[in-house]
């Protein structure tokens, strides 16, 4: 055979007919793994240590090298070579759509909703400016607009934007905090206040005459790390991230919120913006907005509303309450790749005042933006977000929206939250589990004490649960994660996966059971020895 040209190859890799053949057999292959999986037919990962799995991945890169310039590669084998590494991608996957996945707060996701992303990236089209994917910025617009009404803010008045993850809207978000507490600060820099507090201060928080302290964050105890994280971003320091005490259902305390201001205003500290919770991720806990956002606004302070993970709950007539009152925040991040179960990532932020849009960046690029078309600029999201070259990534989101509906959302969450309900009544009929407390939506957390248990140390129990997990995990027999709360382990579920029944749910507590005691009383031997 003769071998192929670079021209050959390149004309082959471009080929619509391979792009046909490959793209049925993928179509197939998907679909026989989600059936698989909705059958809980065998483990929920094939649990493989990461240098195996990485050599693996090696060896395929490496076979095609020896292989190439050899002989001229026909269709056919390239086909038959696709399903190949399709296949391997599938088996050693996690698999999200297992019933007895119930780890992380991501999502079983619709299935449809991975067909338009695969759209998105054969069409690579890309959100820096309009024209360069008019249709993907006409539909992302659309679906912020629902949104962001869905969530209570006023049409015409709120300002929105899709970004690659909750962690990166929370920092945009405070971004445009921060510059509303301290104009100027993008271009002076941080440490201009430290001397010149009056030309920067437009808050009357700030200048107080001479020396002025650090700016803070104040913060929901429980926030994700990503806040502080935004912090240590933005030059503050993550010291000066305040972290405001929880009551007994880990919400922010409002009478403690409130002390912590006056506190900060006595002292002349600025505050960029107080940081509420809608849904922690420790134990999905609801801060009480309504009466935060008081207190926000007697003290002139910007309120900031991380519902990554609950401020889908809106769709929700039984569970909405949780998230009153966000439309009174500056500002609120919804992730659409936890609770409206697209594939990661498609995270939204709102503004409650449009014209905070334009704050987090203030910087120009002449080459993007088109000075005899000056209207489109608010159709260019790169002005809005931190990406130049932006993945579309709400067509799954708008597409799974048009076929289904919004009832569609308000079933899958009222759908999660009730399994997430029983199986905390399971857990709680268990003679070896500690539940922590009823889960307020989709989370529940607990820990495994059996009998053997009962007497042992904290740490003693605590290393019980890491073993546990990971005992399930490489097993195959259930996925959890970990959590630490007022520095005890606990266990972690999330219900994602509105298919997860009571039969899964049976089948992990059995699981937990068995291995559970099982390790428990080597434990007690060691800790009486
Ligand atoms: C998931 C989550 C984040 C982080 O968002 P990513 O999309 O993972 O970057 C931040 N805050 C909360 C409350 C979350 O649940």
């Amino acid at each position: 055979m003769r071998p192929l040209t670079s021209l050959d190859l390149i004309r082959l890799a471009y080929d619509p007919e391979l792009m046909r053949h490959c793209g049925e057999r993928m179509s197939r292959l998907m679909a026989d793994h989600l059936a698989t999986c909705q059958r809980a037919e065998g483990p929920v990962q094939h649990w493989v240590t990461p240098d195996l799995n990485e050599r693996q991945a090696l060896g395929y890169l490496e076979n095609r090298q020896a292989r190439s310039g050899e002989s001229e590669a026909s269709e056919g084998d390239l086909v038959e070579q696709f399903q190949e590494l399709v296949q391997v991608s599938l088996r050693q996957a996690q698999r999200l759509h297992h019933p007895r996945c119930v780890g992380h707060q991501v999502p079983a996701s619709v299935p449809l909703a991975g067909l338009f992303d695969a759209l998105t990236a054969l069409t690579n089209q890309v959100q820096g400016v309009y024209e360069m994917g008019p249709w993907s910025v006409a539909v992302e617009r659309a679906v912020l607009a629902k949104m962001g009404e869905t969530l209570g803010f006023r049409a015409g008045e709120f300002g929105s934007l899709v970004t690659s993850g909750g962690s990166l809207a929370n920092l945009t978000a405070l971004l445009a905090a921060r510059d509303h507490c301290f104009e100027g600060i993008w271009q002076r820099g941080n440490m201009a206040h430290v001397e010149s507090v009056e030309q920067l201060g437009n808050s009357s928080q700030c200048g107080n005459g001479g020396t002025t302290p650090a700016p803070v964050l104040v913060v929901n105890a429980d926030a994700h790390y990503c806040i502080e994280r935004a912090a240590g971003v933005m030059g503050m320091g993550t010291d000066n991230v305040l972290r405001v005490p929880v009551d007994s259902d880990r919400r922010m305390s409002v009478a403690a919120l409130e002390s912590t201001l006056n506190d900060l205003r006595r002292r002349g500290v600025p505050v960029i913006a107080v940081v509420a919770v809608a849904g922690t991720t420790a134990v999905g806990a609801f801060d009480p907005i309504h009466a935060i956002a008081d207190v926000c606004r007697r003290f002139g302070v910007w309120l900031h509303v991380d519902a990554a993970h609950g401020g889908a709950l809106c769709f929700s007539r039984r569970h909405r309450h949780w998230v009153d009152g966000l439309h009174l925040a500056d500002s609120v991040v919804v992730d659409a790749h936890k609770m409206m179960f697209v594939p990661a990532v498609c995270a939204m932020l709102f503004y409650r005042n449009r014209a905070h849009r334009f704050s987090a960046f203030h910087q120009s690029a002449p080459y993007l933006f088109d000075p005899s078309a000056p209207e489109m600029a608010e159709y260019d999201n790169a002005v809005v977000t931190f990406e130049c070259t932006k993945r579309a990534s709400a067509l799954g989101l708008w597409g799974i929206w048009s076929l289904f509906g919004p009832d569609f959302f308000e079933a899958m969450i009222d759908g999660v939250i009730d399994v997430a309900r029983e199986l905390y009544e399971k857990l709680v009929a268990a003679d070896f589990i500690e539940t922590f407390q009823p889960p307020s939506c989709n989370i529940v957390v607990f820990r495994a004490v059996p009998p053997s248990l009962r007497e042992a140390n904290a740490e003693v129990v605590d290393r019980h649960q890491l073993w546990l997990r990971r005992r399930l995990l490489e097993q195959g027999a259930a996925y959890l994660t970990q959590t630490r709360i007022d520095g005890r382990i606990y266990l972690r579920a999330t219900i994602m996966n509105p298919l997860t029944d009571s039969a899964a749910l049976d089948c992990i507590l059995r699981s937990l059971r068995e291995e559970s005691g099982q390790h428990a009383a080597d434990w007690a031997g060691q800790c009486h020895a």
